[in-house]
């Protein structure tokens, strides 16, 4: 049976093969026990990763500390020239790190490379950001004075990462981070470490060719407890962190305490409002692609369908049918939609969400459950589902990360679609489908979705790397990537210069010697 290339795209990624029983990749000083992935593809070990000691973190922390003292004093356009370097790297590894993200997380291939993408895309926004970093002049009240306001690096920025975008996520933080002049230590996801090692691998080799630093880019390795070394840490200004919203609280609480900032990318549970006047065509597709893309593992996937009443069996009957069309099975096979959960205990949420939803009154439409036999041998893959269900079920209130689609209904104007749509604990991606322009401008006014992201006519799934990505409430209220997200990287310090022969107080208070 083909491996669809894994075992060379392993050895292009600086990755050793495991059959010989050796830890894999470059490991940045990381020498604890072996962390082993396996694939939820087929079940197969793919390699094993060294964990980080507290000795090994002290290591990093002193190559970072020590690397950001001359990283900030490179011109911010000569940091662009390295981002750019990194960039076509990433251009020329594209297929073999998309392969890898698609085997040890289980998206399908198309989407690995979508997510490669976004890194390259992430890089190519630096790049030009690196001369845009800048501050605004502020008229003084006093004769004589001018004040303004700079933007410099905040130090060594904390990076932790979730499973299912194992890579773009570091990017998005690290490229614009390396641009403010900051470096960076990334915890990535223990349930895909050697995507983590990859990404190492490929940076480590820029960093060499330009003579710079390797504490520019360290990574440690292992669970929430190596998370727990940096979010403790004084000397980590900044804690970017990427998972669940249970991460989230007690990460945010523990950086706080400290008086650290912190970004905080959590959970959501988006839905999509469907409109009297909604295109079957624009609406199927956003739909299902949000609800069983990435097998419903991705912090944007759709979860709720908020269907008006008068066209509820019309859209009903659409999504059930193209549901039957989804083709389940190796993510690796570009004829299959839809690829595995990322592991076991992802199932059995999976199949605890189904029992939830029927014991609180739920109908099934599309029946889920887990596939068995050849091609499934993991144990993960698992059947899109799709429950008629009622929004304040405690189910549907709760992210389960998992293809389970619910379907409800509203009745009368826009503004009880919007209710509901309002009416969770998450606030990160909403989405209306409408022909009505009123509809369309009231969803997104201040009295409309109350999520980071609000969308009209695509769905809720996926975002560009121009744009602020973050959500409200639960969601954490971060924002990284595109627009201005740049700032959080970076401390503002306020200046005022005074170029008169006077010393005239702020107020006009006066104060005679
Ligand atoms: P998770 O919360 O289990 O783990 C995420 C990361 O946090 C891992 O690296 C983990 O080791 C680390 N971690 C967990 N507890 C920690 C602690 N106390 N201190 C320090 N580090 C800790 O999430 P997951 O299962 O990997 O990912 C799925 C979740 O991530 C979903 O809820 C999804 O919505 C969310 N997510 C959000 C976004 C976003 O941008 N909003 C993007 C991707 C994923």
């Amino acid at each position: 049976m083909t491996d669809f290339g894994i075992q060379e795209a392993l050895q292009e990624l600086g990755l050793k093969a495991i059959n010989n029983g050796t830890s894999t990749g470059s490991h940045n000083f990381s020498s604890g026990e072996l962390i082993e992935s396996y694939s939820p593809v087929d079940g197969k070990l793919i390699g094993k990763v060294k964990t980080t000691t507290k000795e090994d973190y002290e290591k990093v922390m002193e190559a970072a500390t020590k690397a950001f003292l001359s990283f900030r004093n490179i011109p911010a356009p000569q940091r662009g020239e390295i981002i750019r370097q990194f960039g076509n790297k990433l251009r020329e590894k594209k297929a073999a790190l998309g392969k890898l993200v698609s085997y040890e997380m289980g998206k399908s291939y198309q989407e690995g490379l979508g997510e490669v993408q976004e890194m390259i895309d992430i890089c190519d926004f630096a790049v030009g950001l690196s001369r845009q970093l800048n501050g605004q002049t502020i008229p003084s009240e006093r004769p004589g004075h001018v004040m303004r306001e700079q933007w410099h690096p905040i130090g060594v920025v904390g990076i932790i990462s979730a499973f299912n975008f194992p890579v773009a996520v570091w990017a998005w933080n690290t490229a614009l981070a390396w641009i403010c002049g900051d470096v960076c230590v990334w915890k990535g996801s223990e349930k895909a470490p050697l995507c983590t090692v990859a990404c190492q691998n490929i940076i480590t080799e820029i960093l060499k060719e330009n003579n710079l630093p390797e504490g520019i880019s360290c990574i440690i390795n292992g669970d929430y407890k190596v998370g727990e070394m940096m979010t403790t840490d004084t000397r980590i200004p900044l804690i970017s962190a990427t998972g669940s919203t249970k991460m989230g609280r007690i990460v945010g609480a523990t950086v706080a305490q400290r008086f650290g900032k912190f970004l905080l990318e959590l959970g959501g549970n988006n839905a999509i409002i469907i409109t009297p006047t909604a295109d079957l065509k624009v609406v199927v597709p956003g739909a299902v692609f949000g609800a069983v893309g990435t097998c419903g593992q991705r912090c944007t996937s759709t979860r709720r369908l908020i269907i008006h009443e008068s066209v509820y069996d019309k859209v009903r009957d659409a999504i059930v049918g193209a549901y039957k069309q989804i083709k389940i099975g190796n993510p690796l096979d570009e004829n299959n939609h839809v690829g595995p959960l990322i592991d076991k205990d992802a199932v059995n949420t999976y199949l605890a969400a189904i029992e939830k939803a029927k014991a609180e009154g739920g109908t099934i439409l599309v029946e889920g459950g887990v596939l068995e036999g050849k091609g499934y041998e993991s144990g993960c893959y698992v059947k899109p589902a799709i429950i008629e269900a009622e929004n304040h079920f405690e189910i549907v209130q709760h992210e389960t990360f998992a293809p389970i689609l619910y379907l409800m209904k509203y009745s009368g104007e826009v503004e009880n679609a919007i209710d509901q749509q309002n009416g969770v604990a998450q606030g990160l991606s909403s989405a209306i489908m409408t022909n009505e322009l009123k509809e369309a401008e009231k969803f997104l006014s201040y009295s409309g979705s109350d999520c980071g992201i609000a969308n009209v006519n695509i769905g809720t799934s996926g975002a560009e790397i121009g744009g602020a990505f973050g959500g409200e409430k639960e969601t954490g209220g971060g924002r990284e990537s595109g627009s201005d997200a740049w700032k959080v990287y970076m401390r503002r310090q306020t200046n005022t210069v005074n170029y008169s022969d006077e010393l005239p107080l702020a107020q006009g208070i006066k104060f005679d010697l």
